[in-house]
C-alpha cells in the first residue's frame, strides 16, 4: 500500500519528486561551570544526585538532550525560516557585526 510522506507541520502530502526539507533539531543543556557557593560543593553534588535518583529517567534525559528530525513542505520551511531570521540573529550576522566595529 502507498504510504505518502507528509509535512510534519501542516500535514500536506509530499508525493515522490516533491521538494521537501529536513530539519534536524538538537536541544541540549549547557553548563558553564559556575556554582554559587564553592564552599559546600560536595553537599550540593550529594543533593543533586539524590534529586536525580528520584527523577523519572525519561524526563531526566529530555532535560539534558533532545533530538528531533522533521520533514517540511516548502511553505512550512519558508515560514520557519522567516520566524527564525526574525527572532534570532544568525551567528554569521553576529560575526559580521563584530568585524565591522
Ligand atoms: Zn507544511
Amino acid at each position: 500500500m502507498y504510504n505518502p510522506m507528509v509535512c510534519d507541520h501542516c500535514g500536506r502530502e509530499l508525493p515522490p519528486g516533491t521538494t521537501k526539507y529536513i530539519v534536524d533539531l538538537i536541544l541540549f543543556a549547557d553548563f558553564d561551570g559556575y556554582m554559587e557557593d564553592e564552599e559546600d560543593v560536595e553537599g550540593k553534588i550529594r543533593n543533586l544526585l539524590n534529586e536525580v535518583e528520584k527523577m523519572d529517567q525519561k524526563r531526566l534525559e529530555e532535560d539534558v538532550y533532545e533530538e528531533y528530525t522533521l520533514i517540511l513542505c516548502r511553505g512550512c520551511r519558508d515560514r520557519l525560516r522567516r520566524k527564525l531570521l526574525a527572532n534570532f540573529e544568525t551567528k554569521s550576522e553576529m560575526e559580521r557585526k563584530e568585524t565591522l566595529h
